[in-house]
């Protein structure tokens, strides 16, 4: 695996290439890129990628990148987007600096380019309808299945044929608002008969009386994305207009448009999409589940939003580190989720702050242990490096333990506490089990033992040798906290495959958030920030022997701290490799 490239190096050795031709034949003298979300979402991990491409290929040739809004569909836009996509785009690290743009501000530039356009009799007024259109347009196969096929040819529209001076007078009683909603069209006068179905003759800007998050109701024409994307790539004098593999079957018309208009000369450039295992990676089924109530909103700690994943506790650094590892290929491929996991727990295990919690307590007493004395003991913050220091931690009588950690009847190979067997507690002493105490139902109320005041965690002096550790927390400072635990939200490796009939919510995890109530933790947790919190950096703990764990905005039962899992311990992802 390549892990030594940085992400520069690494991002787009195709697109590199291209770039460097570019830049060496004349054809650009600088580089300038953008990232161009819809506000019609929140980003996604995709779109993580996307950014990763756009930033660092504007960085590696010394260029720059802008951020457009690409806001021309006002249905489904919003500024509450906006305010979440920039949010989440500073957070990953990447600036636009004063470059930021809405496709929306361009509304004039664009009709301006389409009455352009109509004058070199390359763009009509239609009045099929919207059916009709798709209708004539001949089948829909080939785009969908992305491919430039033969089709049947399609059939001109009766009104294809209009003067220049009766489609100029169409178009402007359009903008006038003298037709209703779907009533007309303009469309691109491009070939009928073209292989590429993109081509035959695509609507540039349809009637739609909806008000837009930002240009109110001054318009009630709209450009279509196909006919806005490139102008807008060219009013920027974005030189590479980089975007994922689906749009490859556009650029012809993308180029088309960039060519009539004879305005700057964009070149576009696809990647392939990121898939991953057990997610789905679109905005309008992510939409689907935030409105459907099936995750507690866009940034749903299980959610594969850049939100959704900070509030699980994922790193921008992680992030980053796992786009570089999957570089960019130009064929779409689904990559396991288990390699973001590893980026992530590379760099948890680094930098997580230690802490002991029990998720499933039972009380230990230690019975030769002076009910009235506590002592300081002391634990290490972090095992990868010290600069994280050592805290104290307080030892008393009663202790609790993780439940999983005593068996009344041990099965093999059992190396916690059973009547008999010696543990270590964690930075502390070597107990050794007398015996246990039951409840009327049957259940262990608390477990007994005798500790060896000879063996204090730390002392040079103890070399008993125990095959146990186990956690523990003092019962005095123990602070009750709620746990969640996720799962993947969806059971089956590709999430949006279901069988026919079905729906890709048939494919929902049910078990994928595990609340735990009873779960106390070490005090210092009481101070812990807020994945979102903007008054501090949030420290990322990992509970030994537990996974890694951050705290959440929300605050359970009784004004309980919540920690969210971000991941356990163990690596799967290693294990994938060796096989
Ligand atoms: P979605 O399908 O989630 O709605 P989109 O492409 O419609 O995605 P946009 O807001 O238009 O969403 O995307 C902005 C940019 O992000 C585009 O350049 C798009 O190509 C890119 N992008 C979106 N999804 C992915 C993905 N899964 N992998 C890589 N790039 C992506
Ligand atoms: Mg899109």
């Amino acid at each position: 695996m390549e892990t030594e490239k940085t992400q520069e190096e690494n991002a787009g050795d195709f697109i590199s290439e291209f770039i460097k031709t570019d830049l060496e034949t004349g054809r650009f003298s600088s580089v300038r890129t953008r990232f161009p979300p819809e506000p019609n979402g929140w980003l996604h991990i995709g779109h993580c990628k996307a950014m990763a491409i756009d930033f660092s290929m504007a960085a590696k040739f010394g260029g720059l990148c802008n951020l457009r809004f690409d806001d021309t569909n006002p249905e489904k836009e919003d500024v509450s987007y906006v305010n979440a996509i920039k949010r989440d785009i500073k957070w990953l690290g990447f600036d636009w600096g004063d470059r930021e743009f809405y496709a929306s501000d361009y509304y004039e530039y664009l009709y301006d380019i389409a009455v352009k356009i109509i004058k070199k009799g390359a763009a009509y007024v239609d009045d099929l309808s919207e059916e009709e259109i798709r209708l004539y347009r001949g089948t829909a196969e080939a785009s969908r299945k992305r491919e430039i096929t033969e089709t049947p040819p399609g059939k001109n529209s009766p009104y294809r044929e209009r003067s220049v001076e009766e489609n100029l007078d169409l178009f402007s009683r359009m903008r006038a608002g003298e037709f209703a909603d779907g009533a007309k069209t303009l469309r691109a006068k491009i070939d009928m008969t073209h292989p590429n179905l993109v081509m035959r003759d695509p609507v540039m800007y349809r009637i739609r009386r909806e008000a837009h998050y930002r240009t109110g109701a001054s318009w009630c024409i709209y450009p279509m994305y196909d006919f806005q994307h490139p102008l807008s790539d060219a009013k920027e004098g974005v030189t590479h207009s980089l975007c994922s593999l689906e749009y490859e079957i556009h650029r012809p018309l993308y180029e088309w448009f960039i060519n009539i208009a004879d305005v700057f000369k964009s070149r576009q450039i696809e990647f392939a999409r990121l898939n991953l295992t057990h997610t789905v990676l679109s905005k309008r089924w992510l939409l689907r589940l935030v409105a459907e109530k099936l995750v507690c909103g866009w940034d749903d700690p299980r959610m594969p939003t850049i939100a959704g994943l900070r509030r699980r506790g994922y790193t921008p650094g992680s992030l980053r580190e796992f786009m570089s590892r999957i570089g960019v290929a130009k064929t779409d491929s689904l990559v396991d989720i288990a390699l973001l996991e590893y980026c992530l727990r590379e760099e948890l295990n680094k930098n997580a702050f230690r802490v002991m919690a029990v998720l499933n307590p039972v009380k230990l007493i230690i019975e030769n242990w002076d009910e009235a004395a506590i002592e300081d003991l002391e634990a290490v913050n972090n095992p990868e490096d010290s600069s994280f220091g050592v805290r104290k931690i307080r030892f008393g009588r009663e202790l609790w333990i993780e439940r999983e950690d005593f068996a009344e009847n041990p099965p093999p190979k059992y190396f916690r506490l059973f009547p008999g067997s010696s543990v270590r507690l964690r930075y502390g002493y070597i107990v050794t089990c007398t015996g246990f105490d039951k409840n009327a139902d049957g259940s262990v109320s608390a477990v007994r033992c005798v500790y060896d005041p000879e063996t204090r965690g730390g002392n040079a002096a103890d070399n008993r040798k125990v095959r146990g550790t186990i956690h523990w927390l003092f019962v005095k400072d123990a602070l009750p906290i709620e746990v969640r635990v996720y799962d993947y939200l969806f059971s089956p490796e590709k999430a949006m495959e279901v069988p026919e009939g079905g729906n890709f919510l048939d494919n929902l995890n049910p078990n994928s958030l595990k609340k735990i109530e009873g779960a106390y933790g070490e005090p210092c947790l009481k101070n812990a920030l807020p994945m979102d919190s903007e008054n501090g950096t949030p420290v990322r703990y990992q509970f030994e022997r537990q996974g890694y764990f951050v705290r959440d905005k929300d605050a359970g039962t009784d004004g309980r701290p919540v920690f969210n899992k971000t991941i356990g311990l163990r690596d799967t992802w290693a294990k994938i490799q060796k096989k």
